[in-house]
């Protein structure tokens, strides 16, 4: 297994230790020079698919309802972010945000904070085509739909539900909201779906939605992630450039997860997140709130700082902000799957979010 060079910058001195002492700086940054300014909060870990990638059939033990944040506990963490933290960015995600009662109250909250973040959501589409035009009165304007294939078997044979209808009906929801970017998220695994490459690009080309292929990263509840089963960004980009003339994308990646390309000469696009094959950790601009409360300073943590106590312990908000600065100096380099002693995460994506 060859280590992967993550090509970092150093802090001087500091060098991956969170021991050095934090330098007074109100943001969320850490000991390689990155900021954080980008807040994923999960709302649930309840989802209504079983992706067979994801959880097993019968699904999971769900966080009882006591342990999840209230709104009012979630707005405040919120306001903490954007108001102290220097968080400009919110994405919700799950399990599946659709889940969440009140959804649309909360999409306006945290709308409603100053400064203003910019807010998206990542979804697997079930309902969408009913709660798009509400979620957009609120002021979602950003959302990015998970669609593994365009064929209804296949949805079936990944998901365990019939419901390929309903995600194309979300997504022309969105789109006629006035949602934008409305993106696709795909995930390719060799076996069950890789010849859906193609065929996913040209529907979204005619649909003028944003695809964005994932690699398929060790975050299943069962533990059953396998490299070989993995198709990774270079064969998904091989695919592709049998049916489509790919260039690369004009404006710069910067800290976004994804290497884009246009394609056949654009305007459409076509991106890859190559997490594993391509870490972008360097430039890593997440932090990440999960549905009970914890902060985790990358997807791959295997420790978390539990917010939800200090809040309900009557916490004031300086100190809450000071514990998810110290979480976030601690940050490790990088994801370390590429690494001889990588150990994936106890806590499942679907209790952590994308
Ligand atoms: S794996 Fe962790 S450090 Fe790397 S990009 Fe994802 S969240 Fe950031």
């Amino acid at each position: 297994m060859t280590a992967v060079d993550l090509g970092f910058p150093r802090v001087p001195g500091t060098r991956g230790s969170s021991r050095a002492p934090r330098p007074a700086n109100p943001h969320l940054i850490d000991t390689f020079g990155r900021v954080a300014t980008d807040l994923r909060v999960s709302l649930t870990d309840r989802c209504n698919l079983r992706c067979t990638y994801c959880m097993p059939a019968e699904g999971l033990d769900w966080m009882p309802g006591e342990q999840v944040l209230t709104d009012d506990e979630l707005v405040r963490l919120m306001r903490i972010a954007v108001e102290q933290l220097g968080v400009t960015d919110i994405r919700l995600t799950g399990g599946e945000p659709l889940l969440r009662p009140g959804l649309e109250d909360l999409v306006a909250r945290i709308t409603a904070l100053s400064p203003r973040p910019r807010l998206s959501m990542t979804t697997n589409g079930i309902g969408l085509a009913k709660r798009a035009a509400g979620l957009a009165a609120a002021g979602l304007n950003r959302i990015n739909v998970s669609l593994d294939t365009v064929d209804p078997e296949t949805f079936k044979t990944i998901t365990r539900r019939d419901r390929l209808s309903h995600v194309i009906a979300g997504l022309a929801a969105a789109r006629d909201a006035g949602m934008a970017p409305v993106k696709v998220n795909a995930v390719l695994i060799r076996g069950l779906n890789e010849t859906e490459a193609v065929p996913l690009l040209k529907f979204c080309l005619a649909e003028g939605y944003h695809l964005r292929f994932i690699e398929q990263m060790p975050l299943d509840a069962q533990h059953g992630w396998n490299r070989g089963e993995m198709i990774t960004a270079a064969e998904i980009l091989s695919m592709l450039q049998t049916s489509f003339e790919l260039t690369p994308f004009p404006s710069a990646r910067g800290g976004a997860p994804a290497e884009r390309w246009l394609v056949d000469g654009g305007p459409g696009d076509v991106g890859v997140i190559a997490s594993v094959t391509r870490p972008f950790c360097a430039a890593c601009e997440r932090t990440r709130l999960t549905a009970d409360g914890a902060v985790r300073s990358c997807l791959f943590s295997n420790d978390e700082t539990d917010l939800r106590s200090l809040v309900r312990a009557g916490a004031r908000d300086e100190e809450v902000a000071d514990a998810w600065r110290a979480t976030m100096w601690g940050k490790l380099a990088g994801h370390e799957i590429n690494d001889a002693g990588f150990a994936q995460p106890i806590r499942p994506m679907s209790a952590i979010g994308g």
